[in-house]
């Protein structure tokens, strides 16, 4: 069994930064990277709103440069996923992955956040950063005068569509059902606006794209089915917006951690979840934000509020070479 001080859980902008912060201070910090390396951002071609780059970046970019610095420091990334947890009797916890492999930390930060849903239909994958996105404030920019489709018919969706009637021509609010799900204030302003029109009782069933010579396909039509009529038919669009909510990952700590009913962790103004010592940052916690700089913002906090547990520790806590008490009788 390993033991660090820190055990960081994700990869994304939220783990990578927690690991710089954590590793920085000398403190030896394990990162389990999960299934992709750099979290969501990873996926998207162009990023323009992370400061530091005037001439935008790349996901992947920017996630290789995060991870750069925090190796720089010493943080150990583990291409692993972490499986179980048992954080039910306090520091040190006990971490398994899915390589077997067992840790014991004295601090655990989680940062494996959110996917958002996805309709999992035809050509919605492919233009993913090519016409199809989950995130208005991230790629309504790229719309400007644009024809754009929102999916869905809650708060986010009506309130991503109306955001994104700054830079669209025409946003069309596409929903399966013939009534919104979103409040009543939310759905006057949105039926009041003269870029917004709504199509009801109608599920996006396929995207369709296409390129010019040299440049790659983008979105240029979807294909909708009529609930009440049946009827199948297609429809141009540059842009396709979805919001049919968010999955927190949240899975691996229920019963375990405080969540709140649509499963995100509970944390205090410290960062600090539920039980002590264990620290949640980025979209794991955050339904409202969603962006790569408030999830680096989060880890930073999350690592700074572990850094001063540990300090305030330091006369107690076991060296790293300890053999953990339950392992030794083993
Ligand atoms: C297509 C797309 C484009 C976007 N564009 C922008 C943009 O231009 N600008 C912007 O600011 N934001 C953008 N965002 C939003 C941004 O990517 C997220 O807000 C940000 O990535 C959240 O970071 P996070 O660290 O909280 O979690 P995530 O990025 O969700 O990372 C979660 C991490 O946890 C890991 N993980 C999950 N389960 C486990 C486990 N059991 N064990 C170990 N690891 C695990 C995953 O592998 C991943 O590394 C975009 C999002 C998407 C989907």
């Amino acid at each position: 069994m390993k033991r660090e001080r820190v055990a960081i859980i994700g990869s994304g902008p939220a783990g990578l930064t927690a690991a710089l912060y954590t590793a920085r201070a000398q403190l030896s910090t394990v990162v389990f990277v999960g299934r992709l390396l750099g979290g969501q951002i990873s996926t998207t071609h162009e990023v323009e709103n992370f400061p530091g780059f005037p001439n935008g970046t790349t996901g992947p970019e920017l996630v290789e440069n995060m991870k750069l610095q925090a190796e720089k420091f010493g943080a150990k990334l583990v291409f692993e996923s972490v499986t179980e947890v048992d954080l039910t009797k306090g520091s040190p916890f006990r971490l398994k992955t899915d390589n077997d492999d067992e840790y014991l930390a004295d601090t655990v930060i989680v940062t494996i956040g959110a996917n958002p849903r996805e309709l999992q239909i035809p050509g919605e994958k492919q233009y993913v950063g090519r016409g199809v996105s989950y995130c208005a404030t991230c790629d309504g920019f790229f719309f400007r005068g644009k024809d754009i489709t929102v999916v869905g018919g809650g708060d986010s969706a009506l309130q991503e569509a109306l955001f994104l009637t700054k830079f669209g021509k025409s946003v069309n609010i596409i929903h399966r059902r013939d009534d919104l799900r979103a409040s009543i204030a939310l759905q006057t302003r949105a039926k009041a606006h003269p870029k917004i029109s709504f199509t009801y009782s109608t599920i996006v069933e396929e995207v369709k794209g296409e390129g010019s010579e040299g440049a790659p396909a983008v979105v240029k039509s979807i294909i909708l089915r009529d609930l009440k009529t049946g009827n199948v038919y297609e429809k141009p669009t540059d842009g396709v917006f979805i919001f049919v909510g968010y999955d927190p990952n949240s899975w691996l700590f229920k019963g375990q951690l405080d969540l709140s009913v649509d499963e995100y962790m509970k944390i205090d103004s410290n960062m600090q979840t539920s039980i002590d010592g264990v620290f949640a940052a980025g979209e794991i916690h955050d339904s409202v934000f969603r962006q790569a700089i408030t999830a680096a913002g989060d880890g930073c906090k999350a690592a700074l509020s572990a850094i001063k547990w540990l300090g305030e520790r330091e006369d107690t806590l076991q060296p790293l070479d300890a053999v953990p008490v339950a392992a030794a009788g083993d």
